[in-house]
Formats: structure tokens, C-alpha cells, sequence
């Protein structure tokens, strides 16, 4: 491959088709990882792009197409707070204010870029001719182990709401209020985390956290006045975990209301959910049946570089079982075995998409 360095850092590489006007397939996934991280999560959807390259170029197949693999810069958003870098300048849609964001050493964006040796050649492929673009990735859970199977075709990246849910009651002596003259935040806040258990437990496909829970003033002698949590709501149908959300601000409106507080509720983050490609979708599972695997579809609960480049293109994912779903973490590992049929499967798609626009 013709091999560049794009201006928002990503590795690109570039496999021109038989036919200049057929266009260009992406692959690729991300090149950076979180801090203390395994060696997956990323760098194998960029590995494997250059693999499924290398065996067309052994076994001397041409696809009417251009394959350029894509390993981008900055998806874990790290280092300035800014998810998806790489993959948003890519889709031509990163705001050029964020070129001016600091990290926590004072290094913008434009300066880390520069030091880096970024080349001249602007990143955003809008405009083109594009087939689309796949990714694999690694599962980042559990549930293909759970299944015992190999690979997944991904559906759709859930869309996720965040909150920040806080009851205010009133702060008293542990040892002289009695319990029933009691306006304890904590204990509202308590009822609120089994119901947001509860609520997801009885809708499928529904995942919901309170990750961060603090009881305020936070005294073993002190009945908590205040008690604040956050909330992390995630579905592949955006109207689904809409839904949720409004019946969980109802249930926490009515547990303040059961025990004399006041709730406050303040939404943080919504991102919608992003379908994958039905048509691209259609052949990776096509390739993934071919190769006998059995036909997982899975939502991602994860966010993705396929996230940004749905805004610039068609894409699809494709899953790869990761041992006991552990990701974010040096323990991180694959099955070689897996790791080759997801080949298998990228290959079987790079092959049914050149037999399709040639
Ligand atoms: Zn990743």
C-alpha cells in the first residue's frame, strides 16, 4: 500500500482498485488506547485491514474498488477530552475550534498534531466516491463468550443518555432524630438504584448504571441531607431508552415525593443510536455463514470510530469475541482461532463487495 500520514494524524493506507471510478472501501479501527490498556481494543480492526490486504495481494486478487485502511489517531479521547478525533476529521465533521483545545499539560490539539509530524494532507474524505466503511473490533464484553460463538455482525451502536439525579432532604444527628421524623436522601437514593436495576432487567436489549453514588454530608453521625448519583442509560432503539428515561424520572419524582424530598434531575449527555448499513450488514453476514460460524447479531454498547464515519458513510462492524469480556484492561486477549475466522469473514466481504460492484 501507498502509506500516508493524513493532517489529524491517522495512518492511512491506500490499495488502488482495478477501476478508478469504482470508488473507495475504509477499514480500519483506532491506533491509540486508554491508559493502562490491553493490546486490542483499536489496533486489531487496523491489523487485520492490512492482513485481508495482504492476502489479496498473495493470492493476486484485484477489486474493481480502492481499500484504504484507516488507523485513526485519537478515538479514546483521552488526552483532551475529545472522543473520536481521528475518525470526526475523517467524516468532515470536526469543529475547527477544537484544534484549540488544551490537554491538562497546556498542549493544544494543533500543537500535539504538529510535534507529531501530522502531514499536509487534509483528512476529510467527503466528497468522494466511498463504498463504506467497516470495522473490526473486539467485543469489549461478554456475551459471545456467552454464546460460544466466534464473531458477531453488529446491528446498531446504542445511543446513551447520562444524568446526574440528586435528592435534597434534610441533614440531622444520627443518634436523637427518630426514624420516623427521618428526611434521609440517602435512603431515597437507595430505592432509585434498584429501580433503575429493575427497569432494565424488564426491558430487553436496556442497560442502565449509577456508576457514581455519594451520600452527602457524608458523616457516620449524620443522617444524609443530600444524596447524588449519576445515571447511564443505553439502547439500540433511541425511542426505547427515551422512554426509559422519562419512566425512571417519574419513579425517582415519586420516591422523593414518598419520603418528603425534592429531586433534582439533570440530563448530561444524549446521543442517538446509529444503525448499521443493511446492505453491508447483509454481506458480512453472508461471509460470516459461509465460513459456518454461527449468525450472532449483537447492538454495541460501546461507542465506536464507526460512530463518526456514519456521518460521512455507509458502515458495519464486525465483533470478535474477547476472553471473559474484559477490555479497557492489560488483561485484554483473543483467541487466535477467532481472530481467524474474523479474517475469514473480512475477507468473504471484501470479495462479495467486489463481485457485487464489478
Ligand atoms: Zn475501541
Amino acid at each position: 500500500m501507498a502509506v500516508r500520514t493524513d493532517a489529524a494524524g491517522n495512518l492511512v493506507g491506500h490499495l488502488p482498485g482495478s477501476d478508478p471510478d469504482a470508488g473507495t472501501l475504509l477499514l480500519g479501527s483506532h491506533l491509540d488506547t486508554v491508559r493502562d490498556a490491553g493490546a486490542f481494543d483499536g489496533p486489531l480492526g487496523v491489523i487485520a485491514a492490512i492482513e485481508c490486504v495482504a492476502l489479496l495481494r498473495a493470492e493476486e486478487v484485484s477489486l474493481p474498488f480502492s481499500v484504504d485502511v484507516l488507523g485513526f489517531s485519537d478515538e479514546e479521547g483521552l488526552r483532551f477530552g475529545t472522543p473520536y478525533l481521528g475518525s470526526r476529521a475523517v467524516a468532515g465533521t470536526l469543529d475547527a475550534a477544537t484544534l484549540d483545545v488544551a490537554a491538562d499539560d497546556g498542549v493544544t490539539v494543533r500543537e500535539a498534531l504538529a510535534a507529531f509530524g501530522a502531514g499536509p494532507e487534509p483528512a476529510s474524505r467527503r466528497g468522494e466516491r466511498l463504498l463504506g466503511y467497516c470495522e473490526l473490533h473486539i467485543e469489549q464484553g461478554p456475551v459471545l463468550e456467552q454464546r460460544g460463538a466466534p464473531v458477531a455482525v453488529v446491528t446498531a451502536i446504542a445511543g446513551a443518555t447520562r444524568a446526574e439525579v440528586r435528592f435534597t432532604g434534610r441533614a440531622g444527628h444520627a443518634g436523637t432524630v427518630p426514624m420516623a421524623l427521618r428526611r434521609d436522601a440517602a435512603c431515597a437514593l437507595a430505592d432509585f438504584v434498584l429501580a433503575v436495576e429493575a427497569a432494565a432487567n424488564a426491558e430487553a436489549g436496556l442497560v442502565a448504571t449509577v456508576g457514581r453514588l455519594s451520600a452527602l454530608p457524608g458523616a457516620p453521625n449524620v443522617i444524609p441531607g443530600a444524596a447524588v448519583a449519576s445515571l447511564d442509560v443505553r439502547h439500540a432503539d433511541d425511542a426505547v431508552r427515551e422512554q426509559a428515561v422519562r419512566q425512571l424520572r417519574e419513579r425517582a419524582a415519586a420516591i422523593a415525593a414518598g419520603r418528603a424530598l425534592e429531586l433534582e434531575w439533570e440530563e448530561r449527555m444524549a446521543t442517538p443510536a446509529v444503525a448499521m448499513d443493511p446492505g453491508l450488514t447483509a454481506l458480512l453476514a453472508a461471509a460470516v455463514a459461509a465460513g459456518g460460524a454461527p449468525d450472532v447479531r449483537l447492538p454495541s454498547g460501546a461507542g465506536h470510530d464507526a460512530v463518526a464515519l456514519s456521518e460521512l458513510t455507509a458502515t458495519a462492524m464486525l465483533f470478535v469475541r474477547c476472553a471473559g469480556g474484559v477490555s479497557h484492561h492489560p488483561d485484554e486477549s483473543v483467541d487466535p482461532a477467532d481472530v481467524a475466522v474474523a479474517l475469514d469473514v473480512l475477507d468473504g466481504f471484501l470479495r462479495r463487495l467486489g463481485e457485487q460492484a464489478g
